[in-house]
């Protein structure tokens, strides 16, 4: 969804839309949307720089960053970002030797702010950079992958200390 510029005054104009879940593609390894990620807030215009205020909601499911188990999660954002026309953007940038990220403000193509990039952006802003499904998770084990929280596994009684197998390994390509 785009929103128009031109009709957007000083006052805010409300705005409202539901995405699809598989509409909002997050390309980020080990998370996705999965409930259909809903925004509502208004949206302001003083010159030629917009203002754009609301909440996103949405569901998420994450990979266990040790296990790899999904579990969903409840996601709410909230948002409060300004853009400018990318023209103004790059003189600005040129200016003060700054990208646009730093200045804190977006850029729109001069006619309209695209909505679904700061949904798609701010979902990923409010990801979790840590992910486990609990805090003292096991992990997979590295030789055979068996899911350590539900059990242990052969391996266990002939684990070596990593120092040791890196040497190993030196000795096996030797032979
Ligand atoms: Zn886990
Ligand atoms: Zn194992």
């Amino acid at each position: 969804m785009r929103i128009e510029v031109e009709n957007l005054t000083a006052a805010g104009q409300p705005f409202e839309h539901t995405y699809g879940a598989e509409e909002v593609d997050l390309e980020e390894e080990g998370a996705r949307v999965v409930g259909a990620p809903s925004v509502r807030g208004s949206a302001s215009r003083k010159g030629d720089e917009v203002r754009l205020r609301g909440e996103i909601r949405t569901e998420v499911e994450l990979l266990c960053d040790r296990c790899l188990t999904p579990e969903r999660a409840p996601l709410a954002v909230e948002f409060d970002t300004s853009f400018i026309p990318r023209e103004a953007e790059a003189v600005k940038a040129e200016n003060v030797e700054l990208l646009a990220d730093d200045l804190g403000t977006s850029a729109y193509d001069g006619e309209a702010v695209d909505l679904d990039e700061l949904v798609r952006e701010q979902i990923l802003l409010a990801l979790p950079s840590r992910r486990l499904c609990k805090e003292d998770c096991k992990g997979l084990c590295p030789s055979c992958g068996t899911d350590l929280n539900a059990g242990g596994c052969s391996c266990e009684q002939t684990e070596v200390d990593p120092r040791w197998s890196a040497l190993a390994g030196l000795k096996d390509k030797n032979e």
